[in-house]
């Protein structure tokens, strides 16, 4: 099905997992000439899938010093740049777009290279914190200018999408129905029904239990997305939405000396922070709590503040997430290795042989305790729906297609955070390609099966604080 018609040229740089994933979608539901798509990626990784689409391939790496000079040619008013690539700036190419009049998006705000790891700059000034606060800084100067969005793949992008619905339904089952739905753009309303409905934490809460058909290598890391892009976030300190509920920061914790200040970091890698969480098919289990966009965007929408400004309400939000087997084994060496990276990297495609990525978003502490809204999506499946994915990308590359799409039908809302858009729009365009769409309740809690053992550490008054959900 075609779901909107684009006339103009779109650039997309970057060709790794998710531009090659996300390609054959956009000839799919995009009616657009192939002649008018260019891709501007570092390597020559993907040319051939390139070629058989009859798709421009340029091989230039973007670099801060000349990616105006590359870019500008290539791009007028009324473009659209598609910005799917590791090392590449995004605060610039949103500022770029802007002053082009061309339309933009991300999955993610990424410095250029070097800047997760930079030892020049704080903690605090390498957290997705601080580069969410220079993306959303820009929404003044494109107020009514060209729709760019920041951030929106499948986490951070869809799971805002999922936490709307999962809303919805705990509203619906605990008798409070919410009958029309409030506009995206507002988000005092919002933050009321998720305060309302008592939501205290929510989780990304991700199993991928996808595998090959060889195991990993010793100096090898394997995963189902970008190895680049796991090890740099990763290794950003962990970073979560800080909810009004929380009695005590961690004494690793820090919070930031500006910006909305929702969120607080921690002292240490995502990749070698852990929390307990919960998946309808997994269960119970441990996931890294490794730094993520939406963390911070969640937490600052659903703030309900007083009329004086002053914040009343405001959940925890994290993301707590089990990749693929291999990957956990390619993190265990990396954090050995004091995380310095492996010589080899592997990202799976073909050799995947089964497994699935069941993705969604758990809300906690309502009437009805704890509620996973996500997909469940097979390797099987995804090979089935679209070529050049495997589970993991596919549920990506249909959100980085719906926020496409949603760009080109709202083309002049400036600077838009995932939160903001139309989440049934994005809904219906992602839901076709997400394998098994489900909403399950649980009374599991991160106290379970634990105060028989060591009661003394946990805080039974409150099950659903930071203190109990972390593994210490
Ligand atoms: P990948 O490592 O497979 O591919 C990265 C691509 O960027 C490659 O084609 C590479 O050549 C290109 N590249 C690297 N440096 C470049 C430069 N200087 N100029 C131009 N191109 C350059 O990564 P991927 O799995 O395709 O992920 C792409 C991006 O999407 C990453 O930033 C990743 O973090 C992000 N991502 C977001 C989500 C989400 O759900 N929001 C999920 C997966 C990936």
């Amino acid at each position: 099905m075609i779901h909107t018609r684009f006339p103009n040229r779109l650039v997309m740089l970057g060709f790794g997992s998710i531009g090659q994933g996300v390609l054959p979608l956009i000839l799919r539901h995009i009616d657009i000439a192939p002649t008018n798509i260019t891709i501007v990626t570092a390597e020559p990784r993907g040319k051939e899938v390139a070629a058989q689409y009859g798709i421009r391939f340029i091989e230039q790496a973007a670099t801060l010093e000349n990616y105006r000079a590359l870019l500008t040619p290539m791009l007028q008013k009324g473009d659209f740049l598609l910005n799917l690539s590791v090392d590449v700036g995004s605060v610039a190419l949103m500022q770029l777009c802007q002053e082009l009049d061309v339309l933009y998006l991300d999955t993610v705000v990424e410095p250029w290279a070097g800047g997760y790891t930079d030892p020049s700059l704080s903690p605090s000034q390498r957290s997705n914190y601080a580069m969410r606060e220079a993306a959303i800084a820009l929404r003044g100067m494109a107020a009514g200018g060209p729709t760019a969005i920041t951030a929106h793949g499948a986490n951070p992008g869809l799971v805002s999408h999922f936490v709307k619905q999962a809303l919805l339904d705990i509203a619906r089952d605990t008798g409070a129905p919410v009958a029309t739905p409030p506009p995206c753009a507002d988000r005092a309303a919002w933050a009321q029904i998720a305060e309302q409905l008592g939501v205290k934490v929510i989780h990304i809460a991700e199993r991928d239990t996808q595998v090959g058909d060889r195991p990993k290598k010793p100096g090898e890391f394997v995963n189902t997305w970008s190895v680049d892009g796991f090890v740099g976030e990763g290794c950003q300190p962990a970073e979560l939405g800080w909810g009004t509920h929380e009695k005590a920061l961690p004494a690793d914790g820090r919070r930031h000396e500006s910006g909305c200040d929702a969120a607080i970091y921690l002292l240490r890698p995502g990749a070698s922070t852990r929390v307990r969480t919960w998946t309808p098919l997994e269960g119970p289990f441990h996931g890294f709590l490794i730094t993520h966009n939406e963390s911070i965007s969640l937490a600052d929408y659903f703030t309900a503040r007083n009329a004086d400004g002053s914040v009343r309400y405001r959940p925890t939000a994290h993301y707590a997430y089990h990749p693929c087997d291999d990957a956990v084994l390619s993190v265990h060496e990396l954090a050995g290795k004091n995380w310095e990276m492996q010589p080899e990297k592997r990202l799976m495609t073909d050799e995947i042989v089964r497994g699935m990525d069941e993705l969604g978003v758990l809300l906690m502490g309502h009437q009805k305790g704890a509620y996973w809204y996500g997909s469940r999506l097979t390797i099987d499946q995804a090979r089935k729906l679209a070529p050049h994915n495997n589970a993991t990308s596919l549920q990506v590359t249909v959100a980085v297609l719906a926020g496409v799409i949603w760009a080109m039908e709202n083309p002049r809302r400036g600077v838009v955070e995932s939160d903001e858009m139309d989440y049934a729009r994005i809904l219906e365009i992602c839901r076709p390609y997400l394998g098994e769409v489900v909403g399950v309740y649980s009374d599991w809690t991160p106290l379970q099966g634990r105060a028989v053992l060591f009661p003394e550490a946990l805080d039974t008054a409150d099950p659903w604080q930071f203190s109990n959900i972390r593994v210490v």
